[in-house]
């Protein structure tokens, strides 16, 4: 498996006949701590922080979007780097605060915000709502209203045909995400006549999973094309462009990851050249990533606790699956059912010799985690991980599916381990 390797030299490079995770083997991690287990690496989250700040041109702020991982100890970590947290519920905004992020670093976005989502936003002050509707338009400007003060909102646009990509595409068709840019105009005459809203500035945020820094352009240019029709409108300069997240990481075979030398290059041009105009003097650029900044640093560790042949196919039967890695099954929305990079993990080294089917205990044929795999002789026992499992893993599973035992959550920090305590935690 040639994306094991890559992820191995890239990340785990202590790794020989077993994979070292921070300088710790995982058959240490599994003993101490158990088996199924989210192993989360802050080297490996440093180092893809710094990856994307050095492809940023200076004038872009970073907001880590929490529902990728919304782990406290991920949220301190990306806190003390300076990041800001993009929260998507009331749950979330109670996360970002909690693990001690100020209100004015905190953007709210998200379809279908309630009133008592709204009211708590608004009563913490935080840096801006993003506005998804017009019925929010309203709830906001009522709220604001009755606790007497202006609110900062951004509106989120679903923009025209041109800015489109990513494996999830969300622009140029109907959307429950933000205001179609054909009724930018309408909207804006809404925010603009209210005293109790202040606009900050416009979210877009069109695809997920993008690997080709062109389509993060194109977007960009976009935004920069709609925010001028914004500025233009506006007494006030612009503060804000929210570019919103997506930048991709590549699972399979046949995707290389992001150019960020290019994305550096061109953005740096594109952002001097908007920097001339006057309309975007006072504005800063944002942007929300999520699964680029986690997916690396966790892997999912889970034992093999059956081995049966069944019609000449071999199954390794784990004591973890989908219900803690919905993602890795294929069955988080994917379309094409592809395999997550995955080893056994205590055999780095010994050759390929079979080709099986790794499943988890769950009683529904959904819950396979590798089809088809090449890897070397399993036997009851041995530790298949998971890699790229620290972001849209754990915390977008069907944890409560078949009563399960949640899996172990283990932070790792140059050499030293600790377990986590999981806010997921069931109480039997
Ligand atoms: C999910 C989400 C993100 C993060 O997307 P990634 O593809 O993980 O970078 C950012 N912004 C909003 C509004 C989101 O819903």
């Amino acid at each position: 498996m040639e994306g094991v390797q890559r992820l191995i030299s890239q990340y785990f490079k202590s790794s020989r006949k077993e994979l070292m995770i921070g300088g710790i083997g995982v058959s240490e991690l599994a003993e101490q701590y158990g088996t199924p287990m989210f192993v989360y690496d802050r080297n490996i989250l440093l180092q893809k922080y710094q990856s994307l700040r050095n492809a940023l041109p200076a004038e872009f702020e970073i907001y880590y979007s929490v529902k990728a991982n919304p782990h406290p100890r991920v949220l301190q970590f990306f806190l003390s780097q300076g990041l800001g947290l993009e929260v998507a519920s009331a749950g979330e905004l109670h996360m970002a605060l909690q693990a001690g992020c100020p209100p004015e670093k905190i953007i709210f976005a998200g379809p279908g915000k309630t009133m008592a989502e709204l009211s708590l936003a608004i009563q913490k002050n935080i840096r801006e709502i993003h506005l998804e509707s017009f019925t929010e338009r309203e709830r906001i400007s009522f709220l604001s209203r009755q606790s007497g003060k202006k609110t900062r909102i951004s509106i989120r646009i679903n923009p025209g045909k041109e800015a489109q990509g990513g494996a999830m595409q969300m622009g140029g068709k109907p959307s429950p995400f933000g205001i179609d840019e054909e009724k930018l105009d309408e909207m804006l005459n809404l925010v603009l006549q209210d005293s109790y809203l202040d606009l900050q500035g416009i979210h877009l945020f069109i695809g997920t999973q993008i690997l080709d820094h062109r389509i993060l352009l194109s977007q960009y240019r976009k935004g920069f094309e709609i925010a001028e029709r914004v500025a233009q409108r506006i007494p006030g300069p612009l503060r804000i462009i929210d570019f919103g997240g997506g930048y991709g990481v590549p699972y399979f075979k046949n995707e290389t990851a992001l150019d960020l030398t290019e994305l550096k290059r061109e953005l740096e041009l594109l952002v001097a050249e908007k920097k001339r105009s006057q309309l975007f003097q006072h504005t800063q650029f944002l942007i929300e990533p999520g699964r680029f900044l986690t997916a690396e640093a966790g892997v999912y560790v889970a034992r093999i606790n059956d081995i049966k042949v069944s019609k000449g196919k071999k199954f390794l039967i784990m004591d973890g699956g989908m219900h803690h890695h919905l993602a890795a099954s294929g069955n988080l929305g994917q379309i094409i059912k592809r395999n997550y990079p995955l080893a056994i993990l205590n055999k780095l080294q010994e050759p390929y010799s079979e080709t099986v089917e790794v499943v988890g205990p769950l009683c529904t044929p959904l819950d396979t985690l590798g089809r088809s795999v090449q890897l070397p002789e399993a036997h009851i026992g041995d530790l298949i991980g998971i890699f790229q499992s620290g972001a849209y893993a754990l915390s977008a599973s069907p944890l409560g599916f078949l009563s399960h035992q949640t899996p172990a959550e283990v932070w790792v920090e140059d050499g030293q381990h600790s377990r986590l305590k999981s806010r997921l935690e069931y109480q039997y």
